[in-house]
């Protein structure tokens, strides 16, 4: 059965006390289901965000204090950054590393990306907890069938639920899990109090996609598997990042012109941003993160259609670029 859509922003009190809801930034029934699915697929307790950044936002606020370093995987995804930058005045500092290895030893929390996006380098999440410091790892391009940070020994699971979770490019939202149930309440305390609640609507569009969750995301990995092994051998192709799981890959071409010829040039495969979505997408990222990444790197989200479809589309846009 289909899970009751409750658009209610308040409910009535039985006999002058508030039941179990009675006003929606602080829970709603449609928010708790989607967050009683979220939490088991992570195994810990979820808490469901308007999106991706209110999750990262929520964590941060919670976790965070003026004056601390947080250590963040350099190649992640940009927006991150970008927000630490935003929240300097604030007193956050970060610095990048290199998630394959340890964290800086004077981090006093720990941002691990799974793969990161678009780099795709896996993170030592038995180094970065060994630091004894809280660890929030960023799964979203792994998706909980990928892997389960809680289990490893985060602290924090989180994910744009807008990319794979969602599945469908409809909507938009955030996700973050814990197992710690004072932490859950400080969270969810930093939710309510600053509002970021996500719709009813959200909620049930995200319930309905995660019931293909493992159907898409097990086609959609062995799709860019297979089209990560055919771009490792094509001539105008210098390096291909795909880590073995997961329907991300993103591969070199010459410059950032050549990107540019590429992207224009896809039939198929949308020339747009984001990924986990059921059609294919590609861009240069460099248009977004400038010098964070190489110009000629794209980011290939692979969908549900024919691998053999997505190659001759691949195999004629690298050949425009050439031409
Ligand atoms: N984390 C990762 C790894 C992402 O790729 C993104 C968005 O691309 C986000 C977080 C932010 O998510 P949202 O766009 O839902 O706010």
């Amino acid at each position: 059965m289909a899970a009751p859509l409750d658009r209610s922003a308040t409910w009535p009190y039985e006999d002058g006390e508030p039941q179990r809801f009675s006003y929606a930034r602080a829970d709603h029934p449609t928010g708790v289901a989607v967050e009683e699915a979220l939490g088991a697929l992570d195994r810990g307790h979820a808490l469901f965000f308007p999106s991706g950044m209110a999750a990262v936002t929520a964590v941060l606020l919670t976790l965070g204090r003026p004056g601390q370093t947080i250590a963040l995987a350099e190649g992640a995804y940009y927006g991150t950054a970008v927000l630490l930058r935003h929240l300097e005045p604030w007193g956050v500092r970060f610095v990048e590393y290199d998630q394959t290895g340890a964290p800086p030893a004077d981090a006093d929390l720990v941002w691990l990306e799974a793969p990161a996006n678009p780099m795709l380098t896996m993170p030592d999440v038995a180094a970065a907890t060994a630091l004894g410091v809280p660890v929030v790892c960023d799964s979203t391009v792994a998706t909980p069938l990928g892997l389960r940070p809680l289990e490893l020994g985060c602290t924090v699971a989180l994910h744009s639920a807008t990319k794979y979770l969602g599945g469908h490019d409809d909507l938009v939202a955030g996700v973050a899990t814990v197992r710690d149930e004072q932490l859950h309440r400080r969270l969810w305390d930093t939710r309510r109090l600053t509002g970021m609640v996500a719709a009813a609507d959200t909620a049930w569009l995200l319930l309905r996609g995660l019931e293909t969750l493992e159907l898409r995301v097990a086609r959609q990995s062995a799709t860019a598997a297979d089209l990560a092994e055919r771009l490792r051998r094509h001539p105008d192709v210098s390096v291909v990042r795909y880590p073995g799981l997961g329907g991300l890959v993103s591969f070199d071409v010459a410059d950032g012109e050549a990107a540019l010829r590429v992207e224009r040039a896809v039939r198929l495969i949308e020339n747009a941003t984001s990924l986990g979505g059921t059609r294919s997408k590609i861009e240069s990222r460099h248009r977004w993160e400038g010098e964070r990444c190489p110009p000629g790197l794209l980011r290939l989200s692979v969908g549900l259609e024919d691998a053999d479809e997505l190659w001759v589309d691949l195999e004629q846009a690298l050949a425009a670029a050439t031409a």
